[in-house]
């Protein structure tokens, strides 16, 4: 049965709860870009949850803040020699993100990574006339980052990206190598305001001084997430700035149990 537009995001494990908690709480929020508020979304939200990965608890908790959960298979990769040069082995099951395509229920999809933050709730990206889009990727603006997608489900898409993971043609071993080569001169691209990504190790100051206000999402890119620890003496100003606004989000939704510096949480 059609089930029209949906914001959807993936955990493959528990690790990524606080994410996907953030993550729905922000779509549901709202916030202010460019000076102008922008309300909660009216989409739907789903998570593709990794089969029999997900403790009780955790399945409990999304169960409060996503309209749909949807078990998926695990997909795992073989180019374990291509994550090690990128230092990510946990990358090696992103490729469950290609069960995406396989959920024509919905008509289009707005795929958010775990570790993203909408500041406001990208709604507009549904009225994109396009069967793929996404935004340039910081360490390759030719690639796309796949940690924000539109996408129009299809089973002959998802078919050749099973194929393609089959046949081990993703030059990162991860998801982005294997999706940017399967879209290559085929995808819509989005700014960079959907897909900022201030890791500490990148910053292009003036610029993010000039656009900063109209940044729409935020991600969290690299191995160090904003719920592993609080905000505090980051380098990198807009990085730090925005692992605040990530910790805002929880602390209005969540008391911190115990100490300051853990995700473990009740409800307020
Ligand atoms: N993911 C997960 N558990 C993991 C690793 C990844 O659930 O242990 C999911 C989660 O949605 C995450 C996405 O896969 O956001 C991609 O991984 P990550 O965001 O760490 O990659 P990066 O954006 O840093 O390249
Ligand atoms: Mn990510």
């Amino acid at each position: 049965m059609a089930q029209g537009d949906v914001y959807a995001t993936l955990l493959t494990n528990d690790l990524y709860l606080p994410g996907a908690m953030v993550l729905a709480h922000a779509l549901k929020n709202g916030g202010v870009r460019d000076g102008v508020t922008v309300p909660g979304t009216s989409k739907k939200l789903a998570v593709l949850v990794g089969e029999g990965r997900l403790s009780r608890e955790s399945l409990d908790e999304l169960a409060n803040l996503f309209d749909y959960i949807i078990p998926v298979p695990i997909i795992s990769g073989t180019a374990h020699g291509n994550l090690q040069l990128l230092g990510r082995l946990e990358l090696n099951e992103t490729f469950t993100k290609i069960n995406l395509w396989k959920q024509t229920q919905f008509n289009k999809i707005v795929y958010l990574d775990a570790d993203i933050l909408p500041i406001v709730p990208p709604d507009e990206l549904f009225e994109i006339d396009a069967a793929f889009a996404a935004s340039p990727d910081i360490g390759w603006p030719d690639c796309f980052n796949s940690g924000v997608m539109l996408l129009k489900p299809s089973q002959e898409s998802y078919e050749e990206l099973l194929r393609l993971v089959q046949s081990g043609q993703s030059f990162d071993g991860a998801d982005q190598g294997l999706l940017n080569t399967h879209f290559e001169g085929k995808w819509h691209r989005l700014p960079f305001t959907y897909n900022c990504t201030p890791s500490a190790s990148y910053q292009y100051t003036p610029a993010y001084r000039h656009f900063g206000s109209k940044v729409s999402m935020v991600h969290f890119i690299g191995a160090n997430k904003p719920w592993g620890h609080r905000a505090d003496n980051y380098d990198s100003m807009s990085f730090g700035e925005h692992v605040q606004n990530w910790w805002n989000v929880w602390d209005k939704h969540y008391v911190p149990k115990g100490s300051e510096k853990t995700t473990s949480w009740s409800h307020y």
